[in-house]
Order: structure tokens, then sequence, then C-alpha cells
């Protein structure tokens, strides 16, 4: 099962959620893997604590042009739809950080004067974090481009671990839609604010439209209005579990501690809550109640 742990904006408690979950699961004797795919800027680390055994680059293949082919006639640029090569006076030239690697300037070349050569955009790590298997990914400074970083991480994924628990970035653009891609169950953590109110819409919007059984999980659930709880009444989404404000919590945080370990109440909490994921009814609800 690969639960993908999301939310519409930063600063909610996602990675919370998600390391606590992973450990929790581990405890109670599941096989787990936490992965965290905010490849931008990967924390789960800090909580986990994991050994870490292997680590690699993470590479992409970038067109390269043999100019002594190349007659400059312009195909490449023109079946690039990305803006990525480009014809400039008597050179062809390509820009990376706008190219997607999907080889069409290559295959449109009449003289075969593009070849492809790797392109490090990022690491790969993974490790172990007691019994919680660990991957995650952390994309280079100055790489505009995390997708191929997360597929990484996710291609890195034991296929032996019966639970997954993909730590997704924040928000709803092409990295967030990558994380969750192919997720049994997506889990939007929310704070009950206007803008946490405003943001989960947006995520429910994702959710729906790619078809992702999900559900809520309102944390510091007592500090703002109830508008998260009406808003998921009217749309009949499962709230499945609330996680009061409590500043042990955000203490054990900024200790780089696991709240599980350090909290026993919050600890019931994300149990209930694994208890909850864990159930085959969840999987048949595809947003709407
Ligand atoms: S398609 Fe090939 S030959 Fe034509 S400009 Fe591009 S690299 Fe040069
Ligand atoms: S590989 Fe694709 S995206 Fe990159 S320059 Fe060629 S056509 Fe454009």
């Amino acid at each position: 099962m690969r639960i993908a742990v999301a939310s519409g904006k930063g600063g909610t408690g996602k990675t919370t959620v998600a390391t606590n979950l992973a450990y929790l699961a581990a405890q109670a004797g599941r096989t787990v893997v936490y992965a965290d795919c905010d490849v931008e800027e990967p924390n789960g680390h800090l909580f986990l604590k994991p050994t870490i055994e292997r680590e690699s680059s993470i590479d992409r293949l970038l067109p390269v042009v043999d100019h002594q082919r190349c007659t400059l006639c312009g195909r490449c640029s023109e079946v690039c739809r990305f803006s990525a090569i480009a014809c400039v006076g008597q050179s062809v030239l390509v820009f990376g950080e706008l190219c997607h690697s999907c080889g069409g300037c290559q295959l449109a070349c009449p003289e075969q004067a593009i070849g492809e050569a790797p392109h490090s955009v990022g690491r790969l790590r993974l490790g172990a974090s007691g019994s919680v298997r660990f991957v995650d990914g952390m994309l280079n400074v100055g790489e505009a481009m995390s997708p191929p970083a997360i597929r990484a991480v996710k291609a890195a994924l034991p296929t032996d671990a019966d639970l997954a628990i993909l730590d997704c970035p924040p928000g709803t653009s092409c990295p967030v839609i990558e994380s969750v891609r192919g997720a049994d169950l997506l889990l939007l953590v929310t704070e009950p604010t206007p803008f946490g109110l405003n943001d989960l819409g947006l995520a429910v919007e994702m959710a729906r439209a790619l078809r992702l059984p999900f559900g809520i999980v309102v944390n510091r659930a007592d500090a703002g209005d109830r508008e998260v709880w009406e808003y998921c009444r009217r749309q009949g989404i499962a709230i499945l579990a609330e996680i009061p404000d409590d500043r042990a919590v955000a203490e054990a945080y900024s200790r780089g501690e696991l709240a599980a370990v350090a909290v026993p109440r919050f600890q019931e909490r994300v149990a209930g809550l694994l208890a909850k994921v864990s159930s085959d009814r969840l999987l048949e609800n595809r947003g709407v109640a």
C-alpha cells in the first residue's frame, strides 16, 4: 500500500504526520519505507535520523549537439514544445533548465547531429532508521526541475515493503502531482485557518482530478476556526484525524525528535490515523463520501 502525505501549503505538519506514521507502522510490525519526495527541501531525515547505506547521483539526459554535423536547419527548435533548444546565429543552444528530456529534438534531427549526455540534478540516498527503511532525494542547488528527482525516489522504493509513506512537496503543482501519482491513498494535511482552507480546496480539486482516494488530517485542530469542518461536511470528505495544537509536539519538532516518541498523547492520535488508513473501505472513497 502506498500512502502519499501532502498539503496544499507548507507548514501544516505534513512531515510530522508522515514520519510518525512510518515510525508507528514499523512499531506495529509492518514492513515500512518512508520516502521523502520533497526533494527541494527534504527534512524527514532530521526526525528519522537514518543511517545512510547508499548514495548516488540522480541524472537526467540532456541533448548534446554535434556542431560538425549540424546544418542549422532549425528542425529541433521547431519540434521542442518547451523552447529548450534554439538556433542562434551559427550555433544551436540547449537550455538545460527548460529541457524535459523528451528526446523529441533527437528524433527530429535529419542529420543525427543530436546525442544525449547525463546531467546530474541531485542526490538519491537509501538507508534505514531502525526498522523503517528510508529513501530521500535532494535536488542540486540551482536545479529548476524536481520531477526527475521525485521519479528517482519513487523508483527506489523497495518492492517488498507492505507500506510506503511518501512525504510530498507542498502545493498542487507538477512536483506534487508527480509525487502523488500512483498512490493508493492521499492524506491531505491542513490547518483550520483561512489560508489552510483555501489551499486545502486546491488540493482537493487535484485529488479529484487524479481520481485518488483521499482523506483529511486537521493539524492544530483547536487553534483556528471551524471552516475546514464545514467545508468537509459540505463536500462529503472524510476527516481521518484531528491533532490538537500541542506545545510539547512543537518542542519535540524543534529538537528534531519524533513526536510519537517524545509525546505519548500524540502517539495515540497517529496510531488512530494508522488504523483508519489501513482500512480497505477508505480505498474505495475517491473523494466523495
Ligand atoms: S535539427 Fe539537427 S541539424 Fe537541424 S539545427 Fe537542429 S541539430 Fe542542427
Ligand atoms: S529533449 Fe525535448 S525538451 Fe529537451 S530540448 Fe529536446 S525536444 Fe526540447
